[in-house]
């Protein structure tokens, strides 16, 4: 398991030091053992949680190099995909983790304690009202997301909290050109703008991913994001 970890790191341009490896092998016990008591994936069997949540989650790196990054936040985090993954692999990054389930965040917690992992934050917010707080909005080099929403509403919880000149990077699948066509306009109004579609497998696995980079190129309009639930009632530009 470890070797299939440090090989598939290695693909994607990261190296992974034994402490590291160790992180993920506990990250995946801890994932293993509360998934019997929550609902947190549907992916439990070790050799799937190595390629279709960590390295999945590494695959990041294709698209911007993350080592001259600084913060990174991660909404709609679940249990830790993809920001937990990329604080372990790039430890020089400040993260923070975000979820609108109290009970994903208490297993976070447990996860970063027991790693020792410093400089990473669990927030129990919606995304819709996090994005209006001062100390959030617009201060992340990157904002990173994987199956959280389509394009549309995802970019209104997303791009407020990218700084001009930062990132928006959607892990997403093979739905994305179909998202783009909707999602193009909304991007547009929160001051983004596709830079590139990155195509991208998953080491040791036959999956084929897209991810959306998305900059952000001025500033959001105060307006948005919208108050909670409207940007998946009405998502912006469809
Ligand atoms: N990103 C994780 C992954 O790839 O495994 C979790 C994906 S899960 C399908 C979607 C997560 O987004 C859930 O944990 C849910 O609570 C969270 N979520 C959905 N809408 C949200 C919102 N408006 N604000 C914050 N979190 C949200």
């Amino acid at each position: 398991m470890k070797d299939l970890l440090v090989n598939g790191a290695k693909e994607l341009g990261i190296e992974l030091s034994e402490r590291q490896v160790e992180q993920f092998m506990r990250y995946k016990e801890l994932l293993q053992e509360w998934n019997e008591k929550m609902n947190l994936t549907a992916i439990t069997e070790d050799r799937e949680v190595m390629t279709k949540h960590f390295l999945d989650c590494m695959t990041i790196n294709k698209a911007l190099d993350m080592n001259s990054q600084k913060t990174v936040i991660d909404i709609g985090t679940g249990a830790g995909f993809p920001g937990l993954v990329i604080k372990i692999a790039f430890p020089h990054l400040k993260v923070t983790l975000v979820d609108a389930l109290k009970k994903r965040l208490n297993f976070l917690e447990v996860v970063i304690n027991e790693l020792g992992l410093t400089e990473i934050e669990c927030i129990h917010s919606r995304a819709e009202d996090l994005g209006k707080n001062k100390a959030y909005r617009e201060g992340f080099d990157i904002c990173a997301s994987r199956a959280v929403a389509n394009l549309a509403v995802l970019s209104e919880y997303t791009l407020p909290f990218v700084k001009v000149d930062g990132y928006l990077i959607a892990l997403k699948g093979q739905k994305l050109d179909e998202e783009l066509e909707q999602g193009q306009k909304a991007i547009q109004i929160l001051g983004g703008k596709l830079e590139e579609v990155v195509h991208t497998g998953v080491p040791f696995t036959d999956l084929n991913h897209k991810i959306a980079k998305i900059k952000k190129v001025k500033t959001t309009a105060t307006k948005y994001p919208r108050k909670a639930g409207e940007p998946t009632k009405s998502p912006l530009g469809v």
